[in-house]
This record gives structure tokens, C-alpha cells and sequence, in this order.
């Protein structure tokens, strides 16, 4: 009888759950109608075959700044001319990006985005695969993580994205109201693949205001990332947002302005193609841990490697590797982006935590199997740069004190207390208890046998707080992005950067044989000092 009842409650209870979805799918299925109506209405958005846009886009990325915490870079302002062939689902897009950071330089190249491939026709990076490397003229096929947040990003921004809610019910659910910034918007989930777009709609007008999707930042761990839609016009009895921006944590980062639509303008198919030889090989959407943010952001300031792996050209490199300098002393390379290991009595001192956790994990596990489960007790940080800090969490998991420059303990206290429950490479834990010292001038770190020193660069024009690492019984130094040693020949003098690092190791009273990097490989000191006063 017991059993009974229960077995009566429990399916009261799904007759109930079952209720609310499907009440819920409806609920929100009328907002999508509605935004559907206030977008032109089934008929005009299905009858939408071709659809072109130009426009200028600007591009800011927060955590390359000067000061840690500090002002967002102003890193790139383009043109776009963007053509799609709706029945496709293929849309090509050409560029001409003027950067302004990391160095001024301009790149015009051309992006084709179909269901099944990625193509970029033309340098749009300083950080070029082996293929794009090889092409003539320059050509790649996007990699899978490219593709996948290429494909995400247009399905996001495009004008018939409520049309194709509506042809996909199953695929939306109302989640009640979401308030952002003071206004409340009733608001949908919908399910696109793998990744989940909830779309916020103005309660006036019944367009789409907000679409946003819950990202990872190597940085600040969960984040929201939203297309902020507004000035919307009238195109062919289409409404189309002519202001696009995006807002990373509610920080405008893009900021995109059509000034021309056109609708059902005849596109030529070659426009479209991507070239045969290249689509053989081309790399299908990447779906599961695919870095959003690294990758879009990247691509912010044209250094984005397009490859499988985030941290290195998985067509080059066979993976992260350690070379020996010297006694317990190892520098992490195969990768873009560099560590500097060094074991000392009872624990083991790492340099930088580049791209991300699973990088750190990468090192962390080398460094178990080198160092005989030695631990690792500190992370010296050079700098705050987003592309060298990525890993941070997997140390301070391990249980490292970080070791940071002057002004930067107050952003890792932050950084340290975010909430990461969509990171992929690390379970959740409270990290605020992570210990961090904060650098005014010079850390000096001794086990009895070992020396490791780290000094300040001040002033530098990289970064505020900026530190270099030195191995005393080496003679070794480790800089990152003020020189990158053995990464090409030395100028004819120094740049502001170098010139930096030689009045630091002066004012520092070090005298180092040899520099590895954060970036490239090592090189001697000498030569580079030398051209002081040149
Ligand atoms: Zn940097």
C-alpha cells in the first residue's frame, strides 16, 4: 500500500514536471512569435535568400591592459563586408583590420563559413599555422574551434535567428525574467548543438534585445558574453539591428555598426567556394570544451593561433615539450607560449602559467614525473597578460603561493574568488585562501643550496608590475614579451622593451649568461646588452 501511494505521488509528480516544460516551451515559443511578427513576420523573414552587410567594427580586449585590472585595450577598428546564402547556411565575410595593439599593422583577409568547413583567404594573424604558413598566397582551413565559435557568433547575430526558433520549438524553453543593467527582459533558452543561446526580449517592441551565452574566461572564470541589438531599421520589410555590440561581464568589447543591408541581392556562388584542395582537409565544427573566449578574443588582437590546440600548431609542433637548461632547471616549450621549471631542495618553482589550465596541467603532470612529486610551491608571474596567467587556477589548486609584481595583488585576490564552474580542465574549489606576495622591488627566494630571484622592470611599456625571473647559479634569466629571446635576429638597437629589460638587469646588479623567454627559445645576453647606447 506504502509503495503504492509513493509510486502514485512520484507520477503526480512527472504529470506535473511534464506540465510545467511543456508550459514553459509554449510561454516561450510565444515570445519567439512575437519577435518573429516584430521582425517582419514569417513570411518576409522566410523569404530572406541572400543577405549583405557592411559595416565598421571595434574591437577591445580587457585583459591585455596596461595596469592589471586596469583600462581595456583599443584593440582593432575594421571594415566588414559580409554576404550569406541563407539556404547554405554559408556566409563569407571580408576584413580589413587596423590594429592597434599588440603593434600597428593592417590585415585584409576573407573568412568562409559553411556547416562543414572554415577558410580564411589571406593573414589575419601574427600567429600563423604551419598551413597558412606554406599556402601561396596565404590560405588556412579554420580549425575545429574556430569553426564552431565562428558558426556560434553568426547564428547569434543573425537577423533570422528568431525565425529559425520558431521552426525548432523542442529547442526553446522560457526561463522567466532576466534583469540586466536595470531593465528586465522575459527571455528564452534555445539549443543550438551543444551550446545554449538565451536570447532577451525587449518587453516594448517584442525584438530580441540580448543574446547571451555563458562562457569560460581563462582569466575570470564564468562570464557572460551578450549581443547587446539595437537601432533597428527596416530592410526590405525586414528589421534589422544596425548596432551590434557585445559586452564581456557587462564591458562593451565589440562594437559593430551596419551602415548598408541589402536583402536578396544576386550573390555570386564562387564567392562562397572554398577551394577544393584546402576543403579536403578541412577540419569539421569542434563541439564539447571549445575555448570561446580565448578564441574570439584572439582574434581581437591578431595574435590567434588557428589550431586544434589553443596552446600550439598541433600540424607543427607533436605537443608541449621540456628542454633542460641546465640542473633541475626546465623550460617548457613546443607551444606559442613558455614556463620556466626549476626544482629546488623540496618543492620546484615555476615561471609564468600560459593559455590555460589544461597548459598548467600539462606542466604540472611533467613536473610530477621530472621532479619526483617535488611540489610546486610558487608561480611567479611575469605579468597580468591573459595569454601568460590562463593557468593560474591549476597551481593555486595545487596549493602555490603566487608571486606577482607591484600592483597586481589586488586583480589575483579577485581573479582568485570568481566563480569557474564552467572551466573544462579543473573541478571547482575555494581558491580565496590562495597565498599571494606581491613583489615591490625584488623577491629573493632560497631553499639553503638554491637561489631564484625575481625583479620588477620598472618602468617597462608592456606591463605595470612587470617581472623578470633569474636562476643566480645559472646565470640564467626568464623575461616574457619585453624580449623574446632566439625568436629572430636582435634590431640594430633597442626598442623601448629592451631597453627596459637591460636597465632593469643593471639597476637589478645581475649579471646573466643566458635569457630563456616567455615566447621563443633562448639566447645570450651579451649581444643585447651590447647595443646600449647605440
Ligand atoms: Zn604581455
Amino acid at each position: 500500500m506504502k509503495r503504492f501511494a509513493f509510486l502514485l505521488v512520484a507520477s503526480m509528480g512527472i504529470v506535473a514536471l511534464v506540465g510545467a516544460c511543456a508550459s514553459m516551451q509554449q510561454g516561450g515559443v510565444d515570445l519567439v512569435t512575437r519577435a518573429v511578427q516584430a521582425s517582419g513576420g514569417p513570411v518576409a523573414l522566410g523569404g530572406v535568400k541572400t543577405i549583405a552587410q557592411k559595416g565598421t567594427v571595434k574591437q577591445w580586449e580587457p585583459e591585455q591592459s596596461a595596469a592589471a585590472g586596469g583600462e581595456m585595450r583599443y584593440a582593432n577598428e575594421s571594415t566588414v563586408d559580409a554576404v550569406t546564402d541563407v539556404a547554405s547556411r554559408t556566409t563569407r565575410i571580408d576584413w580589413v583590420r587596423n590594429y592597434f595593439y599588440p603593434a600597428p599593422r593592417s590585415y585584409t583577409f576573407s573568412e568562409i563559413v559553411s556547416p562543414e568547413a572554415g577558410y580564411v583567404a589571406g593573414i589575419d594573424s601574427t600567429g600563423r599555422t604551419k598551413q597558412s604558413l606554406e599556402s601561396n598566397p596565404p590560405a588556412h582551413t579554420m580549425s575545429g574551434l574556430r569553426l564552431a565559435a565562428s558558426q556560434r557568433e553568426l547564428l547569434r547575430s543573425s537577423p533570422l535567428l528568431v525565425l529559425e526558433m520558431l521552426k525548432n520549438p523542442s529547442s526553446v524553453a522560457a526561463v522567466g525574467d532576466i534583469t540586466v543593467g536595470g531593465a528586465t527582459y522575459p527571455a528564452v533558452d534555445y539549443r543550438a548543438g551543444d551550446q545554449t543561446l538565451t536570447v532577451m526580449f525587449d518587453r516594448a517592441t517584442g525584438l530580441p534585445a540580448r543574446v547571451r551565452s555563458l562562457d569560460y574566461d581563462n582569466v575570470w572564470g564564468d562570464v557572460s558574453y551578450d549581443l547587446v541589438l539595437g537601432d533597428w531599421q527596416a530592410v526590405d520589410g525586414v528589421r534589422i539591428a544596425t548596432s551590434r555590440k557585445y559586452e564581456l561581464n557587462g564591458r562593451t568589447v565589440m562594437d559593430t555598426r551596419i551602415t548598408e543591408t541589402r536583402v536578396n541581392a544576386p550573390l555570386a556562388a564562387d564567392r562562397l567556394v572554398i577551394p577544393a584542395s584546402l576543403l579536403a582537409g578541412a577540419r569539421r565544427p569542434a563541439t564539447g570544451d571549445v575555448p570561446y573566449q580565448w578564441v574570439i578574443r584572439r582574434q581581437f588582437i591578431g595574435t590567434y593561433l588557428d589550431s586544434e590546440q589553443p596552446s600550439y600548431d598541433t600540424q607543427a609542433s607533436p605537443g608541449l615539450r621540456l628542454v633542460e637548461l641546465g640542473p633541475g632547471v626546465q623550460h617548457q616549450v613546443g607551444g606559442t607560449h613558455h614556463s620556466l621549471v626549476v626544482e629546488m631542495k623540496d618543492h620546484v618553482v615555476v615561471f609564468d602559467a600560459p593559455v590555460s589550465d589544461r597548459h598548467a596541467n600539462w606542466v604540472l603532470s611533467a613536473v610530477r614525473a621530472k621532479f619526483l612529486r617535488k611540489p610546486v610551491k610558487y608561480l611567479v608571474l611575469t605579468h597580468h597578460h591573459m595569454d601568460h596567467t590562463g593557468g593560474i587556477r591549476a597551481y593555486a589548486n595545487e596549493g602555490a603561493t603566487i608571486v606577482a609584481g607591484k600592483g597586481t595583488a589586488e586583480h589575483w585576490k579577485r581573479v582568485l574568488a570568481a566563480p569557474y564552474t564552467r572551466n573544462p580542465d579543473l573541478a571547482p574549489k575555494d581558491l580565496t585562501r590562495t597565498p599571494i606576495i606581491e613583489v615591490a622591488d625584488k623577491w629573493v627566494h632560497s631553499d639553503g643550496q638554491r637561489e631564484v630571484h625575481a625583479y620588477v622592470i620598472a618602468p617597462n611599456p608592456h606591463a605595470e608590475g612587470l617581472l623578470i625571473g633569474y636562476v643566480p647559479d645559472l646565470k640564467l634569466g626568464f623575461a616574457t614579451d619585453i624580449w623574446s629571446p632566439g625568436a629572430g635576429a636582435l634590431p640594430e638597437r633597442l626598442n623601448p622593451a629592451l631597453a627596459a629589460l637591460v636597465a632593469g638587469v643593471k639597476k637589478a646588479g645581475i649579471t646573466p649568461v643566458k635569457f630563456a623567454g616567455g615566447h621563443g627559445s633562448t639566447a645570450d645576453y651579451a649581444p643585447l646588452a651590447a647595443l646600449e647606447g647605440k
